[in-house]
């Protein structure tokens, strides 16, 4: 039987829905360009996580989408609220609102309580999403309800064999479940989360981290796979040496761009992730929540004069 392998990145933007166009025009992770001119606020208010992946170390954020080594402090969705306030009012051109960790968004009813707030505070915003996706088909209803515009879901593998050797265990349903029977129940969640919200008309895109010598040689079958089910852009972020994995080898960036380019023919790629933390707010790579003051003021008046021109 031969699939016929749709290439997305000739669909064009222009045949989308008006709004998925502009979402993605003002989201700095979905478009390149959105990236000078738009940014995103990430409130760190989810602390739990649901599966323990092998190159992560729980004392620091989920490194599925954030910094290594970094910790940030967990809010409450009031003070979520309260800090989305501040900030928006303070930086206009902030338009996501994001909760990306430190743990997994889907392990933490936090994280809707807050979207709850965030959209009721602020209708027009861009609600955004990143998960492992182990809760994705349970959760979905409460991801349509809130009104998740963007969701990321981590993907390492599609074959049970390798996830296996990322992950140390899951927790499902209340029971721990270890080895392939961990890693099938994670990529069947995966794939019917990223379908279901396909479907539902949420842009998704997919983060793989690259673990040389496990999923580098499969990451062009993911990409495959995940054009067929019409994700938007893929992410592939190297390998960060903690954890079991310690004593590995993270890939090259020649390696990675290697990788990104194979897997080009497939999905779009997103070449221009800074790795943020699960706090940072304001530009990809120009985080204000690590600024002083008189440096913050200075992107303020960058900004300013940048919403003027255009
Ligand atoms: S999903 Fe994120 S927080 Fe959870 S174990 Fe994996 S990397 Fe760590
Ligand atoms: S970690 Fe990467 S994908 Fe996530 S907000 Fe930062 S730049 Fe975007």
């Amino acid at each position: 039987m031969s699939t016929e392998i749709k290439n997305i990145c000739d669909i064009e933007v222009s045949n989308k829905d008006e709004e998925m166009k502009r979402i993605i025009a003002q989201h700095p992770c979905y478009s390149k360009e959105a990236q000078h001119k738009f940014g995103r606020i990430h409130l760190p208010v989810a602390p739990a996580c649901n599966i323990q992946c092998n190159y992560c170390d729980r004392k620091f954020d989920c490194v599925n989408e954030s910094r290594p080594g970094v910790t940030s402090e967990v809010l409450t969705p009031e003070e979520a609220l309260e800090k989305t306030k501040q900030v928006l009012e303070e930086f206009p051109f902030i338009k996501v609102v994001a909760v990306a960790g430190p743990g997994d968004p889907l392990a933490n009813d936090t994280t809707f309580e807050t979207f709850r707030h965030i959209k009721a505070a602020f209708p027009e915003v861009t609600l955004c999403l990143s998960t492992n996706g182990l809760a994705l088909p349970d959760r979905m209803p409460e991801i349509i309800e809130t009104g998740v515009d963007t969701l990321t879901v981590t993907l390492n593998a599609i074959d049970p064999a390798i996830e296996a050797q990322l992950i140390s265990h899951i927790i499902y349903k209340g029971k721990i479940y270890k080895g392939i029977e961990a890693a099938e129940i994670l990529i069947k969640n995966q794939l019917a989360g990223i379908k279901m919200a396909v479907d539902a008309g949420i842009i998704v895109k997919i983060n793989t981290v690259m673990v040389p010598g496990i999923n580098d040689k499969h990451v062009v079958e993911v990409a495959k796979k995940v054009n067929e089910m019409g994700v938007y852009i893929m992410n592939i972020m190297p390998l960060i040496c903690q954890a079991k994995f310690a004593d590995m080898e993270p890939p090259t960036p020649e390696e990675r761009l290697a990788l990104q380019n194979a897997c080009e023919p497939y999905v779009r790629q997103m070449k221009h992730c800074r790795q943020c933390r699960s706090d940072a707010f304001g530009l990809i790579g120009k985080d204000l929540s690590q600024m002083s003051e008189e440096r913050r003021n200075t992107v303020k008046l960058e900004m300013t004069k940048l919403s003027k021109k255009t």
